[in-house]
């Protein structure tokens, strides 16, 4: 097809051909990168529908179940699929798991007792782990319970401290809860492989202790999972890549069957576990959304990295980087005034498929100690495998951007945020 046609639908869509022209031109230079995230797609892909054939998916697993829920054949063998793919015991994946925050939740207050002590060896966990913890003092925390917490923070140069860590084990710990994902602050992403080391080193000082990653945004990004290299059990949630953008609400906690069915006891209740647990109309959307979950996945992937090389372009500090190799989907960009952070959420939105006329502003969000601006049109509430992104208007105003059901829509998104700018004479283009 004649690349002039595609300008030309651009330009009918608000895109200048100047900003056309320069995202054009950095994309193609993105082709080999793009087939290394293809390649991983295509294997992750296949891991999926072996397990899906190995369990026997067959069309009664889509049909609906109510009430108690007892022997819903599509819910449990969707779990054995996702321990199939993810290389586990066992798993739990559920609709009553409202969020990624809860799934962790539970899989922690499950698997620790009174007395027992939490270990974080990566530094402070994700904003709300801190009220589930009790990090911040809140009502129901682990400390409640009386479960102590110690936190060992990355090293300057975002190595491991392993002499802190080492000397942070004790005869109390019984869980070390790593994080994945670097979240929304400005740490490196952990790769499987590095993930696969910190384990070892645990292991080797305390072999019963049980590792659990936190593996929200990092699912098939690549073709190894944290319970390849020794994880007892991995934790996230459906509205991020493992629901491939389908599935309208859910968490999983995949592992050992002892730490999954501990989970499962306090989800429902103790001696009820993984027996119950009604799965309405959702299978279907599961289903085909862990199906998906691995291009979707690679489709982000690419307009996480088509925004760091853009921006980095344009002088912008990115991170990751243009050129670094990616462990999950979150992409920052500093672009250091809070004009140019509100005019690139305004271009996200604008590029939405729902509530593109909506025009976000920022506000003073709850648990934010500063103003937020969020930009979001999706199909699914809060769905952050969707193209998003937010930013705290304070220094040193950086924008945290994911998501992006397919490539083709990211790269509009991408455009779109750089058009607002371009349009408001916040950015020079080349
Ligand atoms: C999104 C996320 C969570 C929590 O997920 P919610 O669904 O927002 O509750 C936890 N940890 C990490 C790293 C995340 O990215």
């Amino acid at each position: 097809m004649d690349i002039q046609m595609t300008k030309m639908m651009y330009q009918s869509m608000g895109i200048d051909e100047k900003v056309f022209d320069f995202g054009q031109k950095i994309a193609e230079s993105l082709k080999e990168r793009f087939e290394e995230i293809d390649k991983t797609a295509e294997y992750n892909q296949l891991k999926v529908v072996r397990a899906m054939q190995q369990c026997k998916a067959s069309e009664a697993c889509l049909y609906a179940s109510s009430g108690y829920g007892y022997n819903d054949i599509g819910r449990d063998t969707l779990e054995d699929i996702y321990a199939a793919a993810f290389h586990t015991e066992s798993a739990l994946v559920r609709p009553q798991i409202a969020c990624g925050t809860h799934a962790l939740a539970v899989a922690l207050s499950g698997n620790l007792r009174p007395g027992d002590e939490l270990l974080s060896p990566v530094g402070k966990p994700y904003d709300t782990l801190e009220e589930v913890i009790g990090i911040r003092p809140s009502n129901g925390s682990l400390a409640e319970y009386g479960i102590t917490y110690r936190q060992v923070d990355l090293l300057e140069d975002g190595s491991f401290d392993y002499d802190n860590i080492s000397k942070a084990i004790n005869e109390k710990t019984r869980l070390v809860t790593i994080q994945r994902s670097k979240g929304y602050q400005t740490r490196p992403t952990l790769s499987v492989k590095r993930i696969g080391e910190l384990i070892a080193f645990v292991k080797n000082i305390k072999p019963d202790v049980i590792c659990m990653v936190d593996n929200c945004y990092g699912e098939f990004v690549e073709t190894v999972e944290p319970t390849d290299v020794g994880a007892d059990l991995i934790v996230g949630s459906l509205i991020k890549n493992p629901g491939g953008g389908l599935a309208p609400i859910g968490g999983y906690i995949a592992g050992k069957k002892e730490f999954v069915e501990n989970a499962a006891y306090r989800l429902t209740s103790p001696g009820l576990g993984k027996e119950v647990g009604a799965t309405l109309g959702v299978n279907q959307p599961f289903y085909q959304g862990f199906f998906l979950a691995p291009t979707v996945t690679a489709g982000a992937l690419k307009g996480a990295i088509f925004a760091a090389n853009i921006y980095e372009r344009l002088g912008f500090a990115v991170v990751p980087n243009s050129t670094e190799s990616r462990h999950d989907i979150i992409q920052a960009v500093t672009l250091g005034s809070p004009e140019r952070v509100i005019a690139f959420c305004k271009g996200i939105q604008a590029a939405a498929p729902i509530d593109s006329y909506v025009d976000p502003e920022p506000w003073a969000m709850p648990g934010y100690d500063s103003d937020v601006i969020m930009a979001a049109g999706a199909f699914v509430q809060g769905s952050s495998i969707e193209l998003s992104a937010d930013g705290p208007i304070k220094p040193p105003y950086a924008v945290y951007f994911q998501g992006g059901l397919t490539w083709e829509h990211a790269k509009f998104g991408i455009m779109m945020s750089l058009q607002k700018l371009y349009e408001k004479g916040l950015v020079q283009l080349p």
